[in-house]
């Protein structure tokens, strides 16, 4: 193992470092500690002595399991974690957060000490000055309770100078691989003014983290694309450690061999490896710089994201990784309709629309089909008693060669749909069209299904069109808490719920879901049935594991709902029972918004009943027509195992799949 001082911490520290937010798990919140402790020590055994963690890493359990693997090794590890509270007027809640992680990571003091993702904004508005955080660092370090003050980083380059330049902290922690060389300026500003530099994501979170043959072509003396990645991170000059996220100790034992190899990569070395990336991605017509420019594309396309996997493909050879990086992409080349807006301000003159026909040649699933799908855009009340509902129908060719298409709707039972049919004479090959239609459907509306035909090079495909709806209607004088079950609920578990259709036991467990809302607020309310409901044990600190239910809401445009990005338009509520009858519940929304709650137990579980301001879904103007939902219950045990994890869109662990997102209809 390579050993290098940490910048000016003075601390002597191993040139891998161990990252600990990818250990391996048992459940969403549950490390699997068998696995984690074991490779966590066999990592010091092989000479690792950096290990980073963070309040939230691994479902909040990281920095738990990382305190009883290095129970007695204190003396040979330096632990690294993060603060990511940035509430100046809330001083006590940073301290809780040191105090748990003193407590999770069993130490007196730790070594380094970090803000979570802090950029010179960030420090600014609260960090800096008589009344900011930066104050609250300062006295925890004199009490002896870190050691080291310092901060991780995601910004610009001239952010990250200016950070450096205020000569407060001691190092930092940024991103940096062979696919994202942005910050290379930055690091060695850093690194020349004697800061440490740890880097995240040397093997680009996990993208470079496959074999290819392709790596090994491009420089001739590397065996995977891993040990390219690494090394290349490792052979920069600036960088003190890379951190890798180790999950096995296969991985482990290969990065410690990696950064450990005699010989390792010169300065010219890593300027040649960057050269023959560079000049590949060219010689494709591939080499976005991420700039954004031609952003945002208005069918949602994520340009630069589309690319940069097209990349791993293209040039590293990563085929499969890349396929599903794209499947789970929100923003697919699948949704360009090759309009050419996005091609004047590209500053590299790519020729966009074709890139991303080749990513869907390349990635999409649907590659060689025609194919449509359906996107709810909202309803109202018509006459006899019916809903409208605008839906617009899709059509994209996903092949080669332009298309004729003839498309045959035929709803379900008694609704109605308009137009029953329609025809793309000239469906450009890799293009897309549209189509309005009208279903006129009678309520209560639980699911909405819709049979499409299409007629195209002679063949003839059946698809089924399905979306699990409920409505909302308009209300004056809405009360919380009044009501045991309000009408129009939709019940799950239904045949609808995605947990009957996987054959995956359900215990005691259902939602009567209802929606109301007026100009001010949308009004959720859940009733759940569960046998293993019980409230919080004792009360409840940032990171406790208590039984929840989790409602989460995403206001964007109807074609990102479900999708990834959850940066604006969605929040989610979660509430907390009371310990004790009479309590009152602990509510917390992801985006602080002021969110009235009133719970109530049932014989049978609980009652939430929840007023959310449309302030909230600040993406779009006024509300949104069709709102995304899911409910999510979680129980624990005494022990604080996760007994229950099971939501509307059936997810287990953090997969999230956009079609099984409900959709909420505002009538
Ligand atoms: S060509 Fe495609 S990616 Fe570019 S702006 Fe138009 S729809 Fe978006
Ligand atoms: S403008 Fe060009 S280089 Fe910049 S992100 Fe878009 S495609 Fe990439």
């Amino acid at each position: 193992m390579e050993y290098a001082v940490l910048g000016r911490t003075g601390l002597k520290v191993s040139r891998l470092g161990f990252g600990c937010m990818r250990l391996p798990m048992k459940s969403g919140t549950e490390v699997d500690r068998d696995k984690a402790i074991p490779l966590l020590r066999r990592a010091v055994e092989l000479g690792v002595t950096y290990f980073d963690t963070a309040v939230g890493y691994c479902g909040g359990d990281s920095e738990r399991v990382l305190g009883e693997a290095m129970e007695g090794l204190h003396d040979r590890v330096v632990l690294s974690t993060k603060n990511p509270h940035y509430d100046k007027r809330d001083k006590a809640g940073w301290w809780r957060n040191l105090e748990d992680s003193l407590k999770l990571l069993r130490m007196e003091c730790i070594d380094v000490y970090n803000v979570h993702g802090l950029n010179y904004e960030g420090y600014e508005s609260c960090f800096a000055g008589p009344d900011g955080l930066y104050q609250e660092l300062a006295k925890a370090r004199d009490q002896g309770l870190i050691r080291h003050i310092c901060h991780s980083f995601h910004g610009s380059v001239e952010s990250l100078k200016k950070m450096v330049d205020t000569g407060l902290f001691e190092s930092v922690t940024c991103q940096y691989n062979l696919l994202d060389r942005s910050m290379e300026e930055g690091i060695a500003y850093a690194a020349e003014h004697g800061r440490g530099v740890v880097i995240m994501g040397p093997v680009g979170g996990g993208r470079l983290g496959y074999p290819s043959e392709k790596a090994a072509e491009l420089v001739g003396q590397v065996k995977s694309t891993p040990e390219l990645a690494l090394r290349f991170v490792v052979s920069n000059p600036h960088v003190t450690l890379a951190l890798s996220g180790m999950s096995d100790m296969r991985m482990l034992e290969e990065n410690v061999a990696t950064v450990s190899r005699a010989g390792k990569l010169s300065a010219d070395d890593h300027a040649r490896i960057a050269d023959a990336i560079q000049e590949r991605k060219q010689l494709l017509g591939l080499y976005c710089t991420g700039c954004g420019y031609c952003m945002p594309c208005p069918e949602g396309v994520d340009i630069p994201a589309n690319f940069e996997i097209l990349n791993l493909e293209r040039v590293f050879g990563l085929t499969e990784h890349a396929r599903s990086r794209y499947a789970a992409l929100g923003g697919k080349a699948a949704l360009c309709r090759l309009c050419g807006k996005c091609v004047e301000p590209c500053p590299q003159r790519l020729d966009i629309p074709a890139r991303l026909a080749e990513a869907v040649a390349h990635l999409d699933e649907r590659a060689g089909s025609v194919t449509g799908w359906g996107e709810l855009r909202g309803a109202s009340a018509a006459e006899y008693g019916l809903l409208n509902v605008a839906l617009r129908y899709h059509l994209k060719n996903f092949t080669d060669r332009p298309q004729k298409v003839r498309v045959q709707f035929q709803p379900h039972g008694e609704d109605q749909v308009v137009p029953v049919r329609c025809e793309f004479r000239d469906l450009k090959a890799y293009g897309r069209r549209h189509k309005d239609l009208r279903l006129m459907v009678r309520p209560p509306l639980e699911a909405l299904t819709l049979d499409v035909l299409l007629v195209c090079d002679g063949s003839h495909v059946l698809e089924h069109l399905h979306h699990v709806v409920a409505t909302a209607a308009r209300t004056e004088g809405y009360e919380l808490g009044v009501g045991a079950r309000r009408p129009g609920s939709l019940h799950v578990p239904s045949p609808l719920h995605p947990a009957y259709a996987t054959g995956q036991p359900v215990r005691g467990h259902s939602f009567d879901f209802a929606v109301a809302y007026d100009d001010e607020k949308l009004y959720v309310h859940v009733d759940a049935e569960d046998d293993l409901c019980c409230p919080a044990r004792g009360p409840l600190g940032r990171r406790e594991k208590a039984d929840n239910l989790r409602i989460f809401l995403d206001g964007r445009i109807p074609r990102q709902i479900g999708h990834g990005g959850y940066e604006t338009g969605v929040m989610h509520v979660t509430v907390y029972p009371p310990g004790a009858e009479g309590g009152e519940p602990l509510v917390r929304t992801s985006n602080e918004a002021a969110v009235d709650v009133k719970l109530a137990r049932t014989p049978v579980g609980y009652r939430v009943d929840c007023a959310v301001p449309w302030a909230v879904f600040s993406q779009v103007a006024g509300r949104p027509d069709v709102i995304g939902f899911d409910l999510a219950l979680s129980s624990y045990d005494e022990q604080g195992n996760d007994v229950l994890r099971l939501s509307w869109t059936g997810r287990s662990g953090q997969e999230r799949d956009p079609g099984a997102f409900g959709k909420l209809l505002l009538v």
